[in-house]
């Protein structure tokens, strides 16, 4: 006899049947939610579905009942070679009598028959991939008693039809188009366009037409012996785990195939039987807002996917209360107890049949973010949870959007409906955002000063572009990827922005894009949705966030965990006093160059860069060594008492000059009018731009570099540091500078670097009789300075990895360049043979990847503490804003990671959860040793 494979039903206190394992004993407990432990081995024995079964019994409410062959028994049907036990079906009938006896039906029964859902269900969601047959137990005879009892001839020659069509195709393999000819025919004749429309003597016409595509395809009757179909059916759903779509999709999606499947017997209820019968949908809470109002909708007399197709309008679920004003009152305390057990607001379908409810399925509901947080906070007040469980809840990635403007979801749906998506590219930078199209920088400064909103597009951003940028209220970039200039410099100021969406055809000197069939033209209206990288034809309205409390609220308890820290990158007061509000414990990076580009200073630059003479650079720096001094004054006001790290000069010196191309086509131009004192100005400017063109810049004359050639750079801009530190410090304020050199590769770029830095600083300070307590280090963005870390931590009081570079240089990935690849890389690749292979799950630009980077990362961790014990190191690539990232920091030991000032809050919610995933990970193991 079997008995460790089939789940035993039994009867609990209310009289449900539900599952258990009497061997193992482990499903006993009614009244509390098992650990998440029991729950996970109940997933594997009795794969997804079964389990919800049972948890959603164990909390007492009313479920169809039904019982679960366990996943076990699907490894011994395929370690067989194919075959159940001898004794199986015994089994499975000995539990089916217990259902029966349960409903007083039976299956087969004549008068009073019952009919069952065989289902499968793995540990791990496969939707669509196995198979499922419903309305079992159909055959000549009780099709008659179905007909009887609900007074509905339709309906019960309708669910015969259904099940005929379903068990063949599932069963015995006749390809699903046969019976959909049959279907079409008899419709056509009928002249009518729905299922629905027909009559019975069409739907009997159809059912005897299906059983004579039995012989036809098959040679066989079609089995009218409830066993049979029983029996047949549990077995091809075993099968069906190892269908040739079932088996690629767990390879796609790395699911174990030794898993199995589990087989549910489950009776059927009908939403459909008459007018004391319904089927909906509903939340516990408010899905979108999170508000704790009872959320829903149901349709009288009708199934699951009459509410889903939207063919009737449902009601909403409040009315159910005038209807069915009982079982409206069951719903409601449902609505309570699944939401005590589960701990969670819950997605619940239910069915009532003539007039008794049954929930047929209920799961932690899918909500917004807004929504997320507040469900979370308020589950705390009312004592469900704790507030660690609150703080491991919310999705950490979304949290910025609550800070951002969004559209409105039908208006979304409703323009993606009427086809005016024009493409989908990067989701870059979160956010709403809606104008008209410019497709020059200047441009858009001028029109946003005339008052209009705009979107700027570009084909790839530069750094010059910034004060368009600055001015538009989204950008849209047709290249670059998630750590492309766009993207970085638009998340910084919190602009949304669509990057790399190379479907879209930019011509910039025409003005015109073109996508998905639409032309715009400059002055178009265009709306983007940086958090899903689409971009919309037209003006879409958006919405301004109002920052809850409950945000506050959920990351106060987010910071009592945490252990790392929160910085943010941030190169002007008004971010980082912005960023500061959201909570940054400081400044990770400050890119000083961007204070370059600003309109008073970029000439003042240029003409530094064309000064052929040290003395003639010396001249222009002494210009801009006020301005610089200014910029550092307004950061360490508002960084009163936190640490300020400030990056020297980075960017390749070309990228301040006007682009060969642009400046080409002015000579030109000038040439034509003859000579002239501006044509003698643009030429020079021309040979220099020549002079310092590089055919790879990434990795040409910029970072520590530049500072090591044009020394007189940085010394302008440590004097800035020094001056400014010893300016505000008189004013009271608390200044912690830490300073930093990019892009180093070689123990003696960093000594050099350092020797005239120090040199620099220790002179201001003496010129003051002032000391400022300061930091001097390093990023490690070249992989070189991860390998000698060691060696680095003798000159570097502190590391910063700078992981947007160190990717691209790990990887060999261009930062600029990758998008046209990475997008297939993660969508597939097609071989051959036409099996696609998945290169990559995740832009490594956007997460860390661990397994090479991270490797690099470790090792300078390890060789750098261990040379400098204690040193601070933190992450100021984009990486420090992204939550599985800050994981892997919080493991490394980090001290801090840095983000732009919108993604702080994402920052301070994801380093709690990476330090309560630890702690649990410490528990387990300590656990796992005893
Ligand atoms: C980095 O490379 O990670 C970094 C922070 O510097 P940038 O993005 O400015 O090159
Ligand atoms: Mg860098």
């Amino acid at each position: 006899m079997t008995t460790l494979t089939v789940t035993e039903p039994i009867i609990d206190a209310r009289n449900h049947i539900f599952l258990f394992d009497e061997a193992a004993g482990r499903y006993l407990d009614r009244t509390t939610r098992p650990s998440a432990a029991v729950q996970n081995r109940m997933r594997t024995d009795l794969g997804g579905k079964g389990a919800g079964l049972v948890l959603m019994s164990a909390s007492g409410v009313n479920v169809p009942p039904g019982f679960t062959i366990d996943t076990e028994m699907c490894r011994l049907y395929y370690a067989n070679g194919g075959k159940l036990p001898d004794d199986f079906f015994d089994v499975v009938l000995e539990k089916l009598s217990v259902v029966e006896q349960r409903l007083g039906r039976k299956l087969g029964d004549p008068a009073n028959p019952l009919f069952v859902s065989v289902r499968s269900g793995a540990k791990v969601s496969m939707p669509g991939m196995m198979d499922t047959v419903l309305n079992l137990g159909q055959n000549d005879t009780t099709v008659l008693a179905l007909a009887a009892e609900t007074g509905n001839e339709r309906f019960a020659w309708d669910c015969y039809r259904r099940f005929i069509q379903m068990y063949g195709d599932v069963v015995l393999g006749i390809a699903k188009d046969h019976f959909g000819e049959i279907l079409d025919e008899v419709k056509s004749r009928a002249g009518v366009k729905q299922d629905y429309e027909l009559s019975v003597a069409a739907l009997q016409e159809v059912v005897a037409r299906y059983k004579a595509l039995y012989i036809k395809v098959v040679n066989a009757e079609f089995p009218g012996d409830v066993q049979t179909q029983l029996r047949t059916t549990i077995e091809a759903v075993f099968k069906s785990w190892n269908t040739e779509r079932a088996v690629k999709y767990r390879k796609l999606k790395d699911i174990d195939h030794a898993l199995g499947t589990a087989v549910t017997v489950q009776s059927m209820v009908f939403g459909n039987m008459d007018e004391r019968s319904a089927t909906g949908v509903c939340f516990t809470r408010n899905p979108s807002t999170g508000e704790n109002v009872f959320y829903g909708e149901y349709l009288v007399n009708a199934q699951g996917e009459d509410v889903v197709a939207g063919t009737r309008t449902p009601n909403p679920i409040a009315k159910l209360g005038d209807e069915m004003p009982e079982v409206y009152e069951e719903l409601l305390e449902t609505r309570t107890r699944l939401e005590q057990f589960f701990g969670d607001m819950q997605d619940i379908e239910f069915t009532i049949q003539q007039g008794r409810l049954f929930i047929l399925q209920t799961r932690n509901g899918a909500r917004t973010i807004a929504s997320a947080v507040r469900v979370a906070v308020e589950l705390v007040r009312e004592g469900l949870i704790s507030e660690n469980d609150a703080v491991r809840r919310v999705d950490a990635s979304q949290l910025d959007q609550l800070l951002l403007p969004s559209f409105d979801a039908a208006q979304v749906e409703a323009a993606r409906k009427a086809g005016r998506l024009l493409g989908k590219g990067l989701a870059a930078s979160p956010g709403a955002a809606q104008g008209r199209i410019v497709f020059n920088p200047d441009e858009a400064v001028d029109l946003a000063e005339a008052g209009e909103k705009v979107i700027l597009v570009r084909i790839e951003t530069c750094p010059d572009d910034i004060h368009g940028m600055h001015a538009a209220r989204g950008v849209v970039t047709g290249r670059g990827g998630m750590t492309s200039h766009a993207a970085v410099v638009a998340r910084g100021m919190g602009t949304p922005c669509v990057s790399g969406c190379e479907e879209l055809v930019i011509d910039l000197v025409q003005g015109t894009i073109q996508a998905r069939g639409h032309l715009l033209r400059k002055g178009d209206e265009l709306s983007i949705d940086g958090a899903t990288g689409e971009i919309f034809v037209g003006a879409l309205p958006t919405r301004e966030a109002d920052l809850p409390s409950d945000y506050q609220t959920l990351l106060s308890w987010a910071d009592a965990v945490r252990v790392l820290k929160v910085r943010t990158n941030a190169d002007t007061p008004e971010d980082a006093a912005r960023a500061r509000a959201f909570g940054a414990e400081g400044i990770g990076l400050v890119r000083t160059e961007h204070m370059f580009f600003e309109e008073a200073r970029l000439p003042v630059v240029q003409a530094m860069i064309l000064a052929d003479s040290l003395a003639g650079r010396e001249a222009e720096l002494a210009k801009l060594l006020p301005m610089q001094r200014e910029d550092f004054i307004g950061l360490f006001r508002v960084m009163d008492g936190l640490p300020v790290t400030i990056r020297l000069l980075d960017p390749p010196l070309h990228e301040f000059l006007p682009k060969w191309k642009d400046l080409y086509a002015e000579v030109f131009a000038l040439r034509a009018q003859g000579e002239s004192h501006e044509l003698h100005e643009k030429e020079a400017l021309l040979a220099r731009v020549e002079a310092l063109h590089e055919v790879n810049p990434m990795m040409g004359l910029r970072g520590c570099r530049l500072g090591l050639l044009y020394p007189e750079v940085n010394v302008m801009q440590v004097r800035a540091i020094f001056e400014a530190a010893i300016a505000v410090q008189q004013e009271g304020v608390e200044v912690y500078p830490e300073i930093m050199i990019p892009l180093v590769g070689h123990v003696l770029e960093l000594r050099t670097a350092r020797k005239v830095l120090e040199q620099v600083a220790q002179s201001v300070m003496d010129e003051a009789g002032v000391h400022v307590p300061y930091k001097f280090g390093t990023m490690i963005e070249v992989p070189r300075a991860a390998l000698i870390a060691k060696q680095l931590a003798a000159d570097a009081e502190f590391f910063s990895f700078g992981t947007n570079d160190l990717t691209q240089l790990t990887c060999g990935l261009s930062r600029d360049d990758a998008s046209s690849f990475l997008r297939p890389y993660q969508d597939g690749v097609e071989g051959l043979n036409g099996e696609r292979t998945q290169i990559l799950t995740q832009d490594p630009f956007v997460v860390l990847d661990r397994d090479g980077v991270g490797v690099l990362m470790r090792l300078a961790v390890m060789s750098g503490r261990a040379a400098r014990s204690g040193m601070k190191i933190g992450i100021c690539g984009e990486h420090g804003g992204e939550p599985n990232s800050i994981a892997f920091a919080a493991e490394l030991g980090l001290d801090y990671v840095s983000c732009s000032p919108y993604r702080t809050g994402v920052a301070r919610l994801a380093a709690a959860q990476a330090q309560l995933l630890l702690e649990e990970r410490q528990v387990q193991e300590a656990f796992d040793r005893r």
